[in-house]
């Protein structure tokens, strides 16, 4: 497996699985199955509410705890870091360890300076070894840098064919912020698996779209976490170290480009109320 350095030199899969949207009842089996695939990078969430069941996944797998990088996200608290490390210590509780690879700020609501102040103390005590955020914009992100002492290492924020990034990949290196992508494939929207852009790269390779989409965001140096409850396509997802995509292959794929979400825009007042007010315990 390919891994990226983070910015405080913990080093990193390029690739991982994703587990949101995935049934609690059903996470155990799913994370179970993608270990046995070969993926050591998890990313779960406290929001997800299947963390328990990635750590008994986890806890039965057998591979030694160093070989695994786990991320679990905060979901927004109410403010102080007090609150803040206890959300924290309930997911550790939750996956049965000890220590995370990476914790990161879900949103970028509420009092997420208090927030980051509380992760930069556990990070320090060790028991995170780098920590982040995610779906920060531009200005949340360089604002975070300029009032605190650790930036983040990573941003996981929505990139696919889709929606992009360069600019803000771009941005983002000059920080020494890795991009992380959550939703590769859009979640399937836009008809993504049968894009004729992708269709026809994928045919050039012998390789799915999806190999495709995935491939072309490791080739950029983004960190991808595709998620799949099916075993076949947990392998086939995993198999994009073995071809590389031509410039000219990749500047076709950035003809798709929108430049806009195709989920929520996390500026829009509406999507700030609704879960910028929402709780987890
Ligand atoms: P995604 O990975 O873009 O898409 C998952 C969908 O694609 C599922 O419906 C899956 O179906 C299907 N799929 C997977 N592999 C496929 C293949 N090879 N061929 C055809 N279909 C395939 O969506 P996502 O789960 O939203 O994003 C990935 C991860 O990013 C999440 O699991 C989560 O860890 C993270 N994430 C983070 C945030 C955030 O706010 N930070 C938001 C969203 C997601 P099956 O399961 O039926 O195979």
């Amino acid at each position: 497996m390919e891994t990226v350095t983070l910015n405080n030199g913990v080093e990193m899969p390029a690739l991982g699985f994703g587990v949101y949207q995935i049934p609690d009842s059903e996470t155990e089996k799913a994370v179970t199955d993608a270990l046995a695939a070969g993926y050591r990078l998890i990313d779960t969430a406290s929001g997800y509410r299947n963390e328990e069941a990635v750590g008994h996944a986890i806890a039965a797998c057998g591979i030694p705890r160093a070989e695994l990088f786990v991320t679990t996200k905060l979901w927004v608290q109410d403010p102080g870091e007090d609150n803040t490390k206890r959300a924290f210590e309930k997911s550790l509780r939750r996956l049965g360890l000890d220590y995370v690879d990476l914790y990161l700020i879900h949103q970028p609501f509420g009092d997420y300076y208090s927030e980051w102040r509380a992760m930069q103390d556990l990070h320090r005590q060790g028991v995170i070894r780098a920590i982040g955020v995610s779906n920060f914009y531009p200005d949340r992100l360089v604002d975070l840098i300029e009032h605190n002492d650790v930036a983040p290492a990573i941003n996981q924020i929505e990139t696919h064919p889709f929606f992009q990034r360069h600019d803000y990949q771009q941005l983002m290196g000059e920080l020494g912020v890795q991009i992380e992508s959550w939703g590769p494939f859009a979640e399937g929207r836009n008809n993504l698996f049968t894009d004729p852009v992708l269709t026809a790269v994928a045919q050039q390779h012998g390789k799915s779209v999806a190999q495709v989409v995935l491939r072309w965001l490791v080739q950029r140096g983004v960190v991808v976490i595709p998620k799949s409850v099916r075993p076949d396509r947990m392998a086939e997802n995993l198999e994009v170290f073995d071809f590389t995509l031509t410039e000219a292959e990749m500047a076709r794929i950035a003809t798709l480009d929108t430049g806009a979400s195709l989920f929520f825009d996390h500026r829009d007042p509406t999507m700030v109320r609704q879960l910028g007010t929402a709780r987890v315990d």
